[in-house]
């Protein structure tokens, strides 16, 4: 069997998984079932681990997320990844049953203000360590710190990318070492220029590889390979996960689609730089936090309903709930983000209200046409 050239990374283990180091390229999924639905999640875990997940990824946002976490453990033989979400201060709780812990350097600041960001890395590592986790510093392109936004006005990328070597730098000198780093963003070309500037600074650190809301297939999963592509023959890249839009039965499909990309590269199949150019969807995985069930109807609905405006450089994001949804809105020309009863819309920054989920798609495809008459 061929193999794919690599880089130098340091070997990091999480539970019973090798991530860099030389060790076979791992692919994740998440569950987005409601964490706090033991019997869902855990079903949801388990198809994710039988189609290939070597770890599976599960958010908790809340204390009863984490009371959950504990039964769903004890249910299955897959290493958990958590996703500590807006609240960091659940990793303790958490820690215990998992094997990694993904943070956002970005959602550091919304607890404890008071304390320095330094302070609660220092905490996460030291969790992290007596638990004998590892850590992921996940860094993503709409959600950064504010302060890298301000150091690089107009590039995103550079404001990622110094994010990330900073929180490296730190946990280097806190003297934790089991760390990996990701830096997502909806464009794959953002993606790829994120982790070629950070792999160039540095080599050693092991890194996972995602497009985020690569959305609904197919256009998903080319723009993953898009930028898997590309990074993989480079030998960047220790982990990946595929975030495609799919509904809950079929959400296994990722990990499937992971492991073709791989085996694809593997082989030397690429894709011959496709167009992506014209009219862009992006919407997001779904994760436990999704508000309405009629999401990822919703979000093949605004395909189907906009398909006519294929030729336009158009970019309409569909997000699953109202915490990230307006912020993963921001870069599109026209945002849609579900809360339990209404989808809310803007064009821009401008909100334009909230609507029904059967009158939505009349006052977008509205505003669709009349973005296209204006330019
Ligand atoms: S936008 Fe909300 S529902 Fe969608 S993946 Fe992000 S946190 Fe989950």
């Amino acid at each position: 069997m061929l193999t794919i050239q690599r880089n130098p990374t340091r070997l990091v283990r999480a539970g019973k998984v090798e991530i860099g180091g030389g060790s076979p390229i791992a692919v994740q999924s998440m569950c987005a079932t409601a964490t706090r639905d033991v019997e869902a999640t855990s079903a949801q875990v388990e198809r994710l681990r039988a189609a290939g997940a070597a770890l599976v990824r599960v958010a908790v946002d809340s204390a009863a997320d984490a009371h959950a976490l504990r039964e769903i453990r004890e249910r299955t033989g897959a290493d958990l990844v958590v996703d500590l979400q807006e609240n960091y201060r659940l990793a303790e709780r958490v820690a215990p049953h998992v094997a990694k812990l993904r943070y956002n350097p970005g959602h550091l600041h919304h607890h404890e203000r008071r304390k320095s960001i330094r302070d609660k890395v220092a905490w996460l590592a030291d969790v992290a360590a007596r638990n004998d986790c590892a850590l992921r510093v996940g860094v993503n392109c709409g959600s950064v710190a504010p302060e890298y936004d301000e150091r690089h006005p107009g590039d995103s990328v550079a404001a990622m990318v110094a994010c990330a070597l900073d929180h490296a730098a730190l946990l280097d000198e806190l003297g934790f070492q089991a760390y990996v780093v990701s830096l997502k963003d909806s464009d794959p070309q953002k993606v790829v220029e994120g982790n070629e500037r950070f792999a160039a600074e540095r080599p050693d650190v092991p890194l996972h590889l995602g497009v985020t809301e690569a959305g609904l297939l197919p256009a998903g999963e080319i723009k993953t390979r898009v930028a898997f592509e590309k990074l993989l023959a480079r030998g960047i890249g220790d982990t990946i996960r595929v975030s495609l839009t799919l509904p809950n039965d079929r959400k296994h499909e990722e990990v499937e689609v992971g492991h073709r990309i791989l085996a694809d590269v593997r082989e030397g199949r690429f894709l011959s730089a496709p167009d992506l150019s014209g009219l862009n969807i992006i919407s997001c995985p779904s994760c436990s936090r999704v508000e309405n069930e009629r999401f990822v109807e919703l979000a093949e609905q605004v395909r189907e309903l906009t398909s006519y405006a294929e030729g336009h450089d158009v970019t309409i994001a569909v997000m699953g709930c109202r915490v990230n949804g307006p912020g993963e809105t921001d870069d599109a020309d026209l945002g849609l983000w579900c809360g339990p009863r209404h989808v809310n819309l803007k064009r821009g920054a401008t909100a334009l209200g909230q609507f029904g989920y059967d009158e939505v798609l009349t006052v977008l495809r509205r505003e669709l046409d009349s973005l296209i008459a204006a330019r």
